[in-house]
């Protein structure tokens, strides 16, 4: 079948005839693939920054943000049945008994570093016609998210970041403990730093729990990208048209800064925009360029006069997609145009490699495997 791989020594990018996988244990589940979405990560893995092939493998096969049906299941299987849609995870837990995240199903959290990621690091991915996953690492997607299912991976991301930043606020004993759900956070700021797929998905979640949101990026309006922020009730403020001093200005104090751009300079700037108590989550992954300048004293300071909490977030659990399925339901109704307008292209698997190599264009692009495009 055809997957699109990448040649980490060859330093190539290639389709390739990868074989078929099959159902080898009672609880595995087949899919044939939707449609995978494209993200910074593969394109780094495509620069050969990043991205490990499985042992003995001189090739991976790329995709972690995936749509597939369900085509055949194991004898054990009971929690999807053939037409079912689903989304795959993407971190399969490391092997040590020490390990208390992976022994505890929340591999997210792996304190030994040897997770594997499908389609990322050392077991392939799913920008290929078949896949073969324990049904376990899978989510049913309602069958009218069809359209816009492959999103729920890259939601993950927000959902993780806001159940863990709720999670630090329990701190604040006037907090309530529950789950943050719609409308929890009425008259409350936030700040989202960057306007790409994970920026404007942050900023639907921000939009729904009740923020008010100010979305910070690089293009000066008007761009599409404004246009859907402000769609969703945000307002897009240009990096190029007001400095972090102007920003501050605008947005006074806020309470939670979720940051996706990967640019760090820019993110400890921005810092200082933070309110008294206020939550700043780093969810980008910077390339490593050299040492920025940052103004470490006046961080360090705020950071333990106005008690900030600081934090990074990565992929996410079985209950953060759980949630992302759920808050993708929410978006749509909310913003059925805006949350369809993010994805600005689909493409034939043919054209994957020119997807990943060339010039990013859009907001999200996708691959649509096995249907339409
Ligand atoms: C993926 C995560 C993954 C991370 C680091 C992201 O693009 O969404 O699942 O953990 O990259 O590899």
């Amino acid at each position: 079948m055809k997957a699109m791989a990448v040649f980490p020594k060859e330093k190539a990018v290639r389709l390739v005839d990868h074989p078929e996988p099959e159902i080898a244990r009672p609880t595995e589940v087949k899919l044939r693939t939707l449609e995978v979405g494209i993200c910074g990560t593969d394109r780094e893995i495509c620069s050969f920054e990043y991205g490990t092939p499985p042992a003995g493998s001189d090739y991976l096969v790329l995709g972690h943000e995936s749509l597939g049906e369900v085509i055949e299941v194991g004898p054990g299987v009971t929690r999807v049945r053939p037409g079912d849609l689903v989304v795959t995870m993407v971190r399969r837990p490391c092997p040590h008994i020490h390990c208390p995240a992976c022994r505890a199903d929340r591999q997210d959290f792996c304190l030994t570093g040897d997770y594997q990621e499908r389609g990322i690091k050392e077991s392939h991915g799913f920008l290929t016609e078949l896949v073969v996953d324990d049904e376990r690492y899978m989510i049913a997607v309602p069958a009218e998210l069809r359209d816009v299912g492959v999103l729920v991976e890259p939601i993950t991301v927000v959902a993780k970041a806001l159940t863990e930043a709720w999670k630090i606020q329990q701190r604040l004993p006037w907090v309530p403990t529950s789950i943050p759900g719609p409308g929890v956070a009425q008259g409350q700021k936030a700040v989202v730093l960057g306007a790409g797929p994970v920026g404007l998905l942050g900023a639907m979640g921000l939009r729904n729990l009740g923020f008010e949101t100010f979305v910070y990026s690089r293009s000066p309006a008007p761009n599409p990208k404004a246009a859907l922020a402000e769609a969703l009730g945000a307002r897009y403020i240009s990096s190029e048209t007001a400095t972090v001093d102007e920003l501050v200005e605008i947005t006074g104090e806020v309470g939670v800064v979720f940051e996706a751009v990967g640019a760090s300079k820019i993110a400890f700037d921005v810092m200082r925009v933070l309110r008294g108590n206020g939550v700043f989550v780093f969810t980008g992954v910077p390339g490593r360029k050299g040492a920025v300048e940052v103004d470490a004293d006046l961080i360090m300071r705020n950071l333990v006069l106005k008690n900030n909490v600081v934090f990074g977030s990565v992929n996410a659990s079985r209950e953060n997609f759980e949630a992302a399925v759920r808050a993708l339901g929410d978006f749509v109704h909310l913003w059925p145009d805006e949350v369809r307008g993010l994805l600005t292209g689909r493409f034939p698997i043919e054209e994957a490699p020119r997807l990943l190599t060339g010039r990013a264009s859009g907001i999200k692009e996708v691959v649509a495997v096995g249907g339409r495009t």
